[in-house]
Order: structure tokens, then C-alpha cells, then sequence
């Protein structure tokens, strides 16, 4: 912002501040999806007024419109506050996820608003030339549910189940998922899709996806774990995934926390993801019954009462609280989301976790942290993968925005 301030004032002229003014506007929607024209004003620091007559010139342009019957504040004292977004139809996102077992792709408009999904299984962890192909055959098939013209899309997000090297668009290489490494993901999906297209780890659009739309709306300083095969955390630094230098920010799975616990897939000893990830769980509890355990039915077991489970759950949130709280010192979070399919534990997890936290983090970061659960469950990186391509895209859509006025 500071920087466009500078293009503005160059000119000095009050055209050219009315201009920035109304991008800032674009801009805020682009990236919050709704709001009212309080919220504009709130979150862009612009007086009410500004606001109104700045949305008045957006919408007679036909960038900006009110959504239909849905309203800020219903319920509340006096007159309900229209919501606010960009034209929807002015572009299209197509997000896809590769999860471990499963291919899931969905198309979005520029409100966020997904027009279309699907999904297949696939041995995605030792097959990607596989799954790249069949996740170009899923995003044909949705965008025929949709009917989008093809030069609306602006471009395809990906999440991959690991840390991803940015400067090549791909997996760094691992023992983990050998079957990918090497492959250009992004240029291989750019092939076949003929969008330009963008590369994050799960983890990190997880984490976008819940500062979003989900548990975190709107926080700036955020953190996002997710436990379910690998535990892994997004970190979101003022609005955005904070990937580090290599693309490896956030993998916490491979905190040790036991230098004498089991070996871990990386090579390493007693890492976080050892010991609190759903497998190691399974182990545990599967030593005092016959029946295999699904994760799930683990938890479901919990909340009827079973102590086993039940223990199993808490000391996981125990182990990963006192690593968050690490995290909570390291870079002072509004919010930690947790999520994946432990994540569906609820306060059976959570509960120990915040306790660990509050014990473990330095009391000034912690006071005001509010550690709940994800909104967004399983579909959680696929959303996220839409929302990097907005997010990438912000000249695009500008451009496009500015453009359907024109027209
Ligand atoms: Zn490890």
C-alpha cells in the first residue's frame, strides 16, 4: 500500500487518489470475498462516506455489486448492511488437491464461490504422472458442469502433500514421496490445462483457505495445523503463507520432541509426527484390541467414552500443544486453526492442547490466542488452492475488473 500511496501523490492529482482509493476497495473484496461497506470502511481506513460514494462509482461501472438476500449483521439492531463483492463472473479459479489416496478439483468465481467440483481416488503418493492426468480429466469434466468460458480462468492452484521447492515449482526431493520427485508439477498441469498455474504445500492452503473463509476469517497472524497421516502447520503472516527461504516453513511433524522415541519417515527420532500423527495413534490403541481401527472410528470410540482412546487423543494434543506453543513464542499469532482428520476430535483434542499451550507459551503471546478447531475439514487445501489463485492473480483480476467496465 505504502508504495502505491507514493504513485498517487506523484501525480497529485484528486483523480488519481479517487482511482487508488477505489483499487484499494477492489482490492479488499478481491481478498475478503464479501463485506459490508462498514467492514470496507473498518479494514481499508477510509472514512464512511468515502466509502459510499467510491462503492456508488464501482457499481455503476459494473465492477462492484450487492449480493443477493444475504445481509451483515442479520439479527442484529437496526438496518441490516447489504454485502458487497466484485462481479463473480468476471474471472474463475480452478483449485486441485493431491491428497494421499484421492484427486480433488473444484472451479470457483471471483467471489470464492464454488461453481463446480469433483474427485476420484488414486494412489497419488506413488503414481504423479497418474494423478497429474487424472486430475487434468477431473478439471475438464467440472468446467463442462460449469459454463465458463475458457478465457475467464485465471489460472490453476495446487496443493501437494509436502515441502515445496518454489524456484522449480516442485517437491523437494524426499524419501517420502518418491514417485514425485523431480516433476515439475506446475509446468506438467500447465501442459495439460493450458492455465498458468500455481504450487503450494497442503499445510500452507490450509492455512489461506481458513484465514479466508473458515475458522481464521480474516485474521492477519495465523497458524494452521494439520494432524492427520503427517502433521504439518501453514503459517499465515499478515495475510499470506510464509514459506521461508526454501519452502519449508511450518513442518513441525518433524519437531523432535523425544530423542530416544521411534524412528520417523525422515530418518530422524521421536519427531513430533511419531508420536501424534492418526497413524501413531492407531498403533497405540490398536495394541489392547483385536479389530483394525480407522482413525475416525478411533474418535468416534473416544466420545463414547472409550479411556483408551480417549488418553491416546489427549496426550496427542499435549504433545502438539507444547510444540505450538513454541510456534506461539516464535512469531505471535492472533489464532492457531487445527485441523485434518484428528482435527475432527474437538475439544477431546483441543482441550489439552490449549492447556499445554497456556502452560508452555510465553503468557504475553498467549493471553489473547484463541486456539479452535478448522470450519473447512477435508476440503480445507482445495479451497485454499482457489484462494492462491486469487491471490496470485491480484493484477489480473484488477486488469479484468477494469476491463468488464470498459465493455
Ligand atoms: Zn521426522
Amino acid at each position: 500500500m505504502a508504495t502505491s500511496s507514493g504513485s498517487s501523490t506523484a501525480t497529485g492529482s484528486l483523480s488519481s487518489l479517487r482511482e487508488f482509493n477505489r483499487l484499494r476497495i477492489v482490492d479488499f473484496l478481491r481478498t475478503n470475498g464479501t463485506a459490508s461497506r462498514a467492514e470496507v470502511a473498518r479494514r481499508t481506513g477510509l472514512s464512511r462516506s468515502t466509502v459510499s460514494t467510491l462503492v456508488a462509482d464501482l457499481q455503476r461501472r459494473g465492477l462492484v455489486v450487492e449480493r443477493d438476500g444475504e445481509f451483515a449483521g442479520e439479527g442484529q439492531p437496526g438496518r441490516p448492511a447489504a454485502l458487497l463483492e466484485l462481479d463473480p463472473s468476471a474471472a474463475a479459479a480452478v483449485g486441485v488437491d493431491f491428497d494421499h489416496d484421492k484427486v480433488r478439483v473444484a472451479v470457483s468465481d471471483l467471489s470464492r464461490s464454488v461453481l463446480a467440483e469433483g474427485s476420484a481416488p488414486h494412489d497419488v503418493d506413488h503414481d504423479a504422472q497418474g494423478a497429474l492426468d487424472l486430475a487434468a480429466e477431473l478439471v475438464e469434466s467440472v468446467l463442462a458442469e460449469t459454463d465458463l468460458e475458457r478465457d475467464r480462468l485465471l489460472g490453476t492452484g495446487i496443493a501437494l502433500a509436502g515441502p515445496i521447492d518454489h524456484d522449480i515449482g516442485a517437491l523437494h526431493p524426499s524419501d517420502v514421496l518418491p514417485s514425485w520427485s523431480g516433476v515439475d508439477v506446475a509446468k506438467e498441469m500447465e501442459t495439460r490445462l493450458q492455465t498458468p498455474t500455481y504450487v503450494d504445500n497442503d499445510a500452507n492452503l490450509g492455512a489461506l483457505a481458513e484465514v479466508t473463509l473458515g475458522a481464521g476469517r480474516n485474521a492477519r497472524f495465523a497458524a494452521y495445523v494439520s494432524i492427520s497421516s503427517g502433521i504439518g502447520a501453514g503459517i499465515i503472516v499478515d495475510g499470506r503463507p510464509y514459506r521461508g527461504h526454501r519452502g519449508t516453513a511450518g513442518e513441525i511433524g518433524h519437531f523432535v520432541v523425544d530423542p530416544q522415541g521411534p524412528i520417523c519417515r525422515c530418518g530422524n527420532r521421536g519427531c513430533l509426527e511419531t508420536l501424534a500423527s492418526g497413524p501413531a495413534l492407531l498403533r497405540l490403541v490398536q495394541a489392547s484390541r483385536d479389530e483394525e481401527l480407522t482413525v475416525k472410528q478411533m474418535i468416534e470410540l473416544a466420545r463414547e467414552g472409550d479411556a483408551g482412546c480417549r488418553r491416546a487423543i489427549a496426550d496427542a494434543g499435549q504433545v502438539v500443544g507444547a510444540v505450538v506453543a513454541g510456534l506461539v513464542n516464535l512469531f505471535s499469532p492472533e489464532m492457531v486453526v487445527i485441523g485434518g482428520d484428528l482435527g475432527e476430535a474437538g475439544d477431546l483434542l483441543l482441550d489439552p492442547l490449549r492447556e499445554a499451550v497456556r502452560r508452555d507459551a510465553l503468557p504475553a503471546a498467549a493471553a489473547e490466542l484463541k486456539v479452535v478447531a478448522g470450519e473447512l475439514g477435508e476440503r480445507a487445501n482445495l479451497l485454499g488452492a482457489l484462494a492462491l489463485v486469487l491471490m496470485q492473480s491480484e493484477h489480473e483480476v484488477a486488469a479484468r475488473v477494469a476491463g468488464s467496465a470498459a465493455a
